[in-house]
């Protein structure tokens, strides 16, 4: 069965309830901000080149006031990261420090152009942490557009302003280097649409994907390999220094016959890494015109071609995320147009293209394949989301 998805409103009476308790007062402020599932363009944003994300249903919320004692007060109600849930920090000495969840807040009030009063605070989450679908980045544009609607804060710049400061406070505060996909969906997604995103020139093409036909399936592993710390900025850096050898700013402009030319100059594990995303370039741009056209036989080849490249050339998969797609592609007379890992790698999500019809039978076939190994999979049946708002609340006009 696929996972009920909270409801953001059920998410906010939450946070509003606990905000009561812990702080003896209604809060004024909120924001909810999406996670997302990028459907083809893996490690292919920090190389300059295309993603295609949709935001998700499920949201990071959160409610708080301002207050004027210099102190910040936040509590979470997520479990699932470090303790402890409830800290405290000056708003005026900004520092990464513990816990570590609470950096992706402070990350960004350090970001947040003018001036930042302090504030309470309570967030939530129906986001899977640490599963590939971004609850990172759904945090930090939350309180973004949380920190927005408070007074001192300058909301007068630009869209892509608030989420480059988004991506900041991610590589200053959680020391990951990640590129531009997960802020820029999470703030900009919109309802029935996912986004070609040109991750070098900043500009998002809305691709309608409201086909009432078929589903986006996003498959938890509910795995996550521990190197995956290193791993990406280890292949972030061979990209940067491959795009050196070969001349390029960025491996945007790699082309096939570029890396054929330098291939003897390249060691094997760099060569591969190139090949990977001179390919899903190519792939993410060709699928957008698929599901332009409603052709999802082609969407879902690319999505197969873009799992084995991610596996077998950028070596980020891992045994469970293979499993799940292969389990998925036994599936493909039955509805299942294609699978692929999703997100940087070594665990977390797949994410699968599917007939609305046939959606139940793929989930029991993977389920009880997956459990036969010994792992519990969670799926989600994920419409394609609005981005971020403030649109559940009036500025400033308690719950
Ligand atoms: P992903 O972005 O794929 O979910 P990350 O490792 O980038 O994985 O981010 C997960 C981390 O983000 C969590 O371990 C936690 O520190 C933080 N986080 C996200 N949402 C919340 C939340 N609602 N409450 C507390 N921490 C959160
Ligand atoms: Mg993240």
């Amino acid at each position: 069965m696929a996972q009920e998805i909270r409801t953001a409103e059920s998410l906010i009476a939450e946070a509003v309830a606990a905000f009561e308790k812990r702080f003896g007062s209604k809060p004024t402020v909120g924001a909810k901000a999406p996670g997302r599932v990028n459907l083809i363009g893996e490690h292919t944003d920090y190389n300059d080149g295309f993603v295609f994300p949709m935001a998700l249903p499920m949201v990071s919320v959160i409610v708080g006031s301002p207050t004027t004692t210099g102190v910040c007060r936040i509590e979470t109600l997520n479990s699932g990261t470090d303790s402890p849930r409830y800290t405290e920090f000056p708003i005026d000495n900004l520092e990464p420090g513990k816990p570590k969840w609470c950096n992706y807040v402070k990350g960004v009030a350090a970001q947040m152009p003018g001036t930042v009063p302090s504030f309470d605070a309570v967030i939530i989450s129906s986001v899977p942490l640490g599963g590939g679908v971004s609850s990172s980045a759904s945090l930090e544009v939350a309180t973004y557009t949380f920190l927005d609607q408070l007074d001192g804060v300058d909301s007068d710049i630009s869209v892509i302003e608030k989420i480059l400061k988004c991506q900041k406070a991610e590589h200053e505060f959680a020391g990951m280097p990640c590129g531009i996909m997960d802020q820029y969906i999470s703030m900009t997604g919109r309802e029935g649409h996912a986004l070609l995103l040109d991750c070098r020139s900043q500009q998002g093409r809305l691709v309608p994907l409201s086909d009432p036909s078929v589903v986006v399936l996003v498959t938890n592993s509910n795995v996550k390999h521990e190197l995956t710390g290193s791993e990406y900025p280890t292949r972030r850096r061979q990209c940067q220094e491959a795009a050196k050898i070969l001349g390029v700013p960025s491996l945007r402009d790699a082309t096939d016959a570029a890396l054929e030319a330098k291939k003897s100059v390249l060691d094997e594990e760099t060569f591969m890494r190139v090949r990977h995303v001179i390919s899903e370039i190519k792939r993410t741009d060709e699928a957008a015109l698929a599901l332009e056209t409603e052709d999802y036989n082609t969407f879902g080849k690319l999505m197969v071609e873009s799992h084995n490249s991610l596996r077998d050339d950028y070596e980020v998969s891992c045994k469970e995320l293979d499993q799940l797609v292969e389990y998925a592609m036994e599936m493909k007379n039955e509805g299942v147009f294609g699978s692929r890992m999703t997100g940087g790698g070594f665990g977390g999500c797949t994410v699968t293209l599917v007939t609305a019809l046939n959606v139940d039978k793929v989930i029991q076939h993977i389920d009880t394949k997956y459990k036969a190994g010994g792992h519990k999979a969670t799926f989600f049946v994920c419409p394609p989301s609005e981005g971020a708002s403030i649109s559940l609340y009036e500025r400033n006009r308690p719950y």
